[in-house]
């Protein structure tokens, strides 16, 4: 089996009727790029790649989209024999990039899979669970009203809460997680700046909530800032922005500046880099989530795949936007959170077939 073609789409994904804020902006639309490859045996593979804005981390559309250009006519008339060959011929197209080789190694493996009538999910270890947890990001907001709406989300049966944090007043911030704590007395919290708090903030928090259960995730803009106050804070820390790369990983565990990550499948290149940072962890004991930043059902299903191998004492949970959106690619196998849980599609490959037509006409096709 060959690569024949790949083709890029680009798709709008507006929030369902409300701005997402977040410490370094707010959100309405999310532009996301779709990647298929198409096998010389007439499978297609889907992959998917939606950064958050430009700010949220070293990746943007426009990069996704220019680095697959890049990439792809290289990749035209290459024997798939597994994922791991397709990366490494990426990495001989292209350095670095890690997010728009994701999108990619994710068509790979839906491609693969579907081929020989297997789950991702099985050909990532085997899924440890048919369903898998959720958590809820609540975003940045006025604290009665974030509290209010984690009350209904621990109704709705989400196991864990993360309350955005940053961008404002620190006092702002330290009410919001007073009140969602004294609302919902969730004991699974993650506060998360996405690198925005100052170490003089975050030893602030750590002070006035220290009777608070939660773990302070990405709280500063680097690791060394968290290493500096890391032997005076009581909560425990997670890494998510400052991973950009295997070795991001392993410095990070190897220093001991943190107790677990929020991981993001397109950081890591795709579902094979995940899946070794899962066995990292697994080996340290180490907590996480199995995210990506946005996206529609193509990166949420690889989300949920990943998710389901991981061991349920280690998994934070997987967290997808599609409680924000009303967008859906496979309108008989959509993804969606169900009670705060996740339910593993059961289709080969992702399990999820776009509908006909739904992303448009590509923006840039191969051959
Ligand atoms: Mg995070």
């Amino acid at each position: 089996m060959r690569i024949a073609e790949i083709h890029v789409y680009q798709m709008d994904l507006p929030l369902s009727g409300k701005v997402y804020r977040m410490s370094e902006g707010a959100y309405t639309t999310l532009d996301s790029t779709i990647v298929e490859v198409v096998s010389d045996t007439g499978i297609s593979g889907w992959g998917e790649v939606c950064p958050v804005g430009p700010t949220y981390a070293q990746e943007h559309a426009l990069g996704a989209r220019a680095a697959l250009n890049q990439m792809a006519p290289g990749l035209i008339g290459r024997t798939v024999t597994g994922p791991l060959e397709i990366r490494r011929a990426m990495a001989a197209l292209l350095h670095g990039h890690n997010y728009a080789k994701a999108a990619i190694d994710i068509a790979m493996h839906d491609l693969i899979g579907k081929a020989h009538g297997i789950r991702v999910c099985d050909m990532l270890g085997g899924a440890a669970s048919e369903r898998v947890n959720s958590y809820y990001a609540l975003p940045v907001g006025e604290p009665d009203e974030v509290a209010r709406t984690a009350v209904e989300r621990i109704a709705e049966g989400y196991p864990r809460l993360q309350i955005k944090v940053g961008g404002r007043p620190v006092e702002l911030d330290i009410e919001t997680i007073r009140k969602v704590w004294e609302a919902t007395g969730c004991t699974r919290l993650s506060v998360d700046a996405n690198r925005a708090l100052n170490t003089r903030d975050v030893l602030r928090i750590g002070r006035e909530c220290a009777d608070i259960p939660f773990v302070f995730e990405q709280p500063c803009n680097t690791m060394e800032e968290i290493a500096a106050i890391r032997g005076q804070l009581h909560h425990g820390i997670y890494l998510d922005e400052n991973t950009e790369s295997l070795n991001d990983v392993l410095r990070a565990i190897s220093l001991g500046v943190c107790d677990g990550f929020g991981l993001k499948v397109t950081r890591f290149g795709g579902l094979g880099g995940i899946a070794t940072v899962r066995d990292l962890c697994e080996s340290r004991s180490m907590p996480h989530t199995c995210d990506d930043s946005w996206g529609g059902d193509i990166i949420a299903a690889a989300c949920v795949h990943i998710g389901a191998t991981v061991q349920p004492r280690l998994l934070e949970g997987v967290w997808l936007a599609e409680p924000f959106m009303d967008v859906h690619y496979d309108s008989d196998n959509p993804v969606r959170v169900v009670d705060g849980h996740v339910q593993v599609p059961t289709g080969p490959g992702l399990g999820v077939v776009p509908d006909e037509g739904v992303f448009g006409k590509p923006v840039a096709s191969f051959a």
